[in-house]
């Protein structure tokens, strides 16, 4: 069996036109403007990865049987590439997202896509839609990786094939004006992840798991929801799909210890190490809900944050629960997350030095 390596490029037969194009990228918002093209691999046991390429961006004609529509066996990813200060194109640590996507298949049964073709499949659709990356502040190409179980087979064991997809769009700012402060619904009803469960996995039903919370939280005035661990429902875990962190009066910060229950962001890396680059101590440790609300009362927790890739760091002013709601530090942005998140954007976009080497120029 011959690995292939590269994604051969088969353009589009009609490229969007230039200045629909522009248009589209004046205010893209995010997840709804997309390029042109997409990459894509197949697998079966037989001939490993293969037909790589990156080509049209066109709807999928799969079986109604499908194995990922009865069984949900799919993963995801997502990453951004910034426009650097010096002109040219980055990644951020798309390697760190090929061994999540790698430990993600393992826990879903399915195949690991070599690190290798991972971060190739990134970087050849970001060199094919560069045209794509929004001028906008905090414009970026967010590449979604995903893999999709497709065998046509109703019966209850992983597929033997898979369709390895990645698709390009075009994002701005998560929020427009500077991120604003938002209020959490901490769900005492619904949790995200169980022990021996997937919740370290990046896979699509993890999301539609927490969407009823997601949709309790909206009726309760609330942004997000925001999962307590399912075992003694007191400890604070992660939101829907960002990580979460505490900032305290002494100038130390902390999160929540990765577990199988929560999902190791890349964000939540990045901050930690820029954190204690700036000599801020960094604590991983268990924080229930009661102790947030007694800190938040008594002023020793100053502000709270939550961060993923879409949205880079957003601010928690407020926490509602059934047992009680709670207004942190001044209710909106406070200075350690404003300035974590003026770090993390410094270097992603090249204008501040890379020490760790994060950035992945093309
Ligand atoms: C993707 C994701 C995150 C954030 O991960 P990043 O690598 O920082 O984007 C956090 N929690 C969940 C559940 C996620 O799916």
């Amino acid at each position: 069996m011959t690995i292939a390596t590269t994604f051969p490029r088969n353009p589009t037969a009609s490229p969007t036109p230039v200045d629909v194009r522009a248009e589209r990228m004046v205010d893209p918002g995010f997840g709804r403007v997309f390029t042109d093209h997409m990459a894509i691999a197949h697998y079966n046991a037989a001939d490993g990865w293969h037909d790589l390429a990156i080509a049209p961006r066109q709807p999928l004609t799969v079986d109604p049987a499908c194995a990922v529509l009865h069984y949900a066996q799919e993963i995801f990813e997502g990453l951004k590439a910034y426009r650097t200060a010096d002109g040219g194109t980055a990644l951020f640590r798309p390697e760190a997202n090929a061994r999540r996507f790698m430990a993600s298949a393992r826990r879903l049964a399915m195949p690991e896509l070599p690190e290798e073709l991972f971060v190739e499949s990134c970087r050849a659709l970001v060199r094919s839609e560069i045209d794509w990356i929004p001028d906008c502040d905090g414009g970026a190409l967010y590449l979604r990786p995903f893999m999709i179980a497709s065998e046509a087979f109703l019966g209850v064991k992983p597929s033997s094939d898979y369709i390895y997809m990645v698709l390009a769009s075009s994002v701005g700012a998560y929020f427009k004006g500077g991120p604003k402060a938002v209020t959490i619904w901490a769900s005492e009803n619904y949790t995200r992840a169980a022990p021996g469960g997937t919740g370290a996995a990046k896979c699509g039903g993890n999301y539609a798991a927490s969407l009823a919370a997601q949709a309790e939280a909206i009726t309760k005035g609330c942004d997000q929801v925001v999962f307590l661990d399912a075992v003694e429902r007191r400890y604070i875990e992660e939101l829907g799909g960002m990580n979460v962190f505490f900032v305290f009066d002494d100038g130390s910060i902390a999160t929540p210890p990765l577990s199988d229950t929560i999902l190791a962001g890349i964000t939540r890396d990045s901050l930690i190490a820029l954190a204690r680059d700036r000599g801020i101590a960094v604590r991983e440790e268990r924080y229930s809900l009661d102790q947030w609300r007694a800190d938040a009362a008594s002023g020793r927790l100053t502000e709270a944050f939550a961060c993923g890739t879409a949205a880079v760091v957003t601010p928690i002013g407020a926490v509602k629960a059934t047992s009680g709601d709670f207004t942190i530090g001044s209710g909106g942005p406070g200075q350690t997350s404003t300035a974590l998140r003026a770090a993390l954007v410094a270097l992603q976009t090249g204008s501040a030095p890379d020490p760790h080497g994060w950035l992945d120029k093309l």
